[in-house]
């Protein structure tokens, strides 16, 4: 066959250890081979970031706001034994927070759903993804330890010197106290990510907060979404034949657990934190999960949502053989060729992309797996393949 052409490039962002293996294993086994892969490459390696004082972390968002579509390999986020490793300058930040506060986005994290490989709920027939605003709350907080007795108050100091006062407490004795923020602008951001989309997957939307205790706080959250979905997104959302639902917190938690899945549910900083590991931990594996970052200006990032798989590396690097699984990286790949078939009208491309998932799935289905998937499946018997010959079961099929 002939390759399959791409008109516009994606910007791909390679990483770090185990995953920038994995990286080139993919594009030599299920990618090259088929595609005429046209890509702007961005090395977001620990060691060129390092090289170029991060900028080309920053160089690789800015392109990912041109072309609009980005693929990224795990990479590490520096801390003091890596500045070590690597004989770093700085603790350079996390690639995904730069990337993110670059492009506004919001991250949507959903499971890959294989027969064999059974959520811990067994009424969850479908992905539950979850969306967490990623700016503000506990995140950016301010807190005391209040020694003894005293007044704490919220005070607001206009630009023109007024003063708005809130009493939080009069204390007795010792206690904390704890201040933080939010800003519409970016709680819009998160909703028109999240509008968009649901519209994208055709998927219903629920947002949760816990509003008629946080009448002021969270109600804004609440009240923000039913303006712009309202202003923008019903008739779209009609169009589409998907829902936009508003529920309590405890409400959504209860519903979620009886549900069978096949949805966005969006969240608080803290709520999608917290959810987001329960969600990935009963769905089986973290080697499972995709995630996607999605401007409002509708530009997605793909990658998994795992890190660089260090332990494994260690021992590649000593020579032992590796069972890592590729499969949300795989995902990351076909989540981003699929998307820029779309924006490009290559319908070959994204029918590539349903094969190649395919592909994986039938792989993993037909008893052939990694380690990580092999401890934990319902499939008697399976095959456990190391990284590479998984890669290329995948190939075999494709
Ligand atoms: P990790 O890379 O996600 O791995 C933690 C453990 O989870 C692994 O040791 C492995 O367990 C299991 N695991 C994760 N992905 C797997 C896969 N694909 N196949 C098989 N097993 C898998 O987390 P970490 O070791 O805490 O972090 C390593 C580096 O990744 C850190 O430098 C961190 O900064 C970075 N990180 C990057 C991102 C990102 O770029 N998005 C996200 C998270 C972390 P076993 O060892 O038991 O086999
Ligand atoms: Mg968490």
């Amino acid at each position: 066959m002939d390759k399959i052409k791409m008109t516009t490039p994606i910007v791909e962002m390679d990483g770090d250890e185990m995953t920038r293996i994995l990286w080139q294993m993919i594009k030599d086994n299920l990618l090259l081979p088929y595609i005429d892969l046209n890509t702007e490459y961005y090395d977001l390696g620990l060691a060129y970031r390092e090289e170029t004082n991060d900028q080309v972390t920053i160089d690789s968002a800015n392109a990912t706001k041109k072309y609009k579509v980005a693929v990224k390999c795990a990479t590490i986020t520096p801390n003091a034994d890596r500045v070590k490793e690597y004989s770093l300058k700085e603790m350079w930040k996390s690639p995904n927070g730069t990337i993110r506060a670059i492009l506004d986005g919001t991250v949507f994290r959903a499971p890959i759903v294989v027969k064999g490989i059974d959520p811990c709920v067994k009424n969850w027939k479908k992905p539950i993804t979850i969306a967490r605003h990623a700016y503000g709350d506990v995140y950016k907080g301010t807190e005391m330890k209040i020694p003894g007795a005293g007044k704490v108050e919220l005070v607001y100091t206009a630009e023109d010197g007024t003063e708005i006062r809130e009493l939080i407490h009069n204390f007795k004795g010792a206690g904390i106290t704890q201040g933080m923020h939010n800003l519409n602008d970016s709680i819009e951001s998160f909703a028109r990510s999240c509008f968009n989309y649901a519209l994208d997957i055709k998927q219903d939307l629920w947002f949760s907060t816990k509003d008629t205790i946080s009448k002021k706080y969270d109600h804004t959250f609440k009240d923000i979404f039913q303006e712009i979905f309202e202003a923008e997104y019903e008739d779209k959302f009609k169009e589409a034949g998907i829902t936009y639902f508003y529920t309590l917190i405890d409400d959504a938690v209860a519903r979620v657990m009886k549900s069978e899945g096949g949805y966005i549910w969006a969240c608080k900083n803290y709520d999608g934190d917290v959810m987001s590991d329960m969600i990935s931990s009963a769905f089986g594996s973290l080697a499972m999960m995709t995630s996607v970052l999605v401007s409002p200006n509708g530009d997605f990032e793909y990658e998994a949502a795992h890190g660089t798989v260090q332990r494994h590396y260690y021992n590649h690097l000593k020579g032992q053989e590796t069972s890592t699984n590729s499969v949300a990286t795989i995902f990351a790949w076909t989540g981003a060729l699929r998307k820029r078939g779309e924006f490009d009208g290559n319908s070959e491309l994204m029918a590539f992309a349903d094969k190649l998932e395919k592909a994986t799935i039938d792989t993993i289905e037909s008893g052939e797996m990694t380690k990580d998937l092999a401890l934990i499946t319902t499939i008697a018997n399976p095959t456990v393949l190391n990284s590479e010959d998984f890669i290329k079961a995948i190939a075999t099929r494709l």
